[in-house]
């Protein structure tokens, strides 16, 4: 791709120059160096202001944060040493439009392989995400902190998170980053009558619906995670983790 690219910007100044009957001329080289960089100029406000495609060479953007605002709003009380290993990292999936989106997660550094396996597993069976945004987006706040309830109403795939578990004051695997939510209301998290998020429903057969033999699962199965969806005591089928040996 890139030689065609760069034919395409050459041609054309290359068809003025012979045209015009001077090339070789410093006038004729300066002109087409002006055109070349007027037409690499077009192209590049061309694809700002233009339509993304939904290609995984030309993805729809959900999330482009930078490091700073991915962190931004942390609880206070996460300490350096969990911090500093989590890695801001972008991820292509599908979404309900069928198009590739480009998202983005924070997760712990010595997870990135599994997760990126994952999603590339994902792809191939068109699995659809809603969305993955770090949860320090300022549409998931409340109060200025990060809220898992507004993330998971918005069905939104999202891992690290400095928080405890549910109904628990133990942490949970997403304040170690080594934990993921994936589409929550659709795989919600159940406990008796609790449903989180509320009102949802697991319907195994719905588009995003995580199942034991998702591809999504299979992968992350193999590579020593954890399914919540195989728990007994409750139903977290939004929920993956890889602990920490301890
Ligand atoms: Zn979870």
């Amino acid at each position: 791709m890139p030689h065609y690219r760069g034919c395409t910007v050459y041609f054309p100044a290359l068809a003025i120059m012979v045209l015009a009957g001077f090339a070789g001329s410093p006038a004729a080289v300066q002109a087409a160096q002006v055109t070349q960089a007027a037409q690499v100029n077009q192209a590049g406000e061309a694809k700002q202001a233009g339509e993304a495609r939904g290609t995984l060479d030309d993805p729809i953007i959900d999330s482009e944060m930078t490091e700073a605002e991915a962190f931004e709003g942390l609880d206070p009380r996460c300490p350096e040493a969990i911090r500093s290993r989590q890695a801001l990292i972008e991820v292509l999936y599908y979404s309900g439009d069928g198009k590739i989106h480009q998202g983005q997660l924070v997760i712990d550094r010595d997870l990135v392989r599994d997760i990126q396996a994952a999603f590339a597993a994902a792809r191939e069976e068109k699995f659809p995400f809603t969305s993955v945004i770090p949860i320090s987006h300022p549409k998931f706040r409340k109060n200025g902190r990060w809220d898992d309830g507004l993330s998971m109403a918005a069905n939104n795939t999202s891992a690290f998170n400095y928080r405890e578990i549910t109904g628990g004051k133990r942490l949970s695997n997403h304040a170690y980053g080594r934990a993921i939510d994936i589409n929550p209301a659709t795989n919600p998290y159940i406990r008796g009558t609790l449903v989180l998020p509320p009102g949802a429903t697991y319907d195994p057969d719905a588009p995003g619906a995580v199942t034991a033999d998702s591809a999504i699962t299979m992968t992350l199965v193999e590579l020593g995670w954890n399914w919540g969806g195989t728990w007994d005591d409750r139903k977290d089928y939004q929920h993956f983790e890889k602990p920490l040996e301890r």
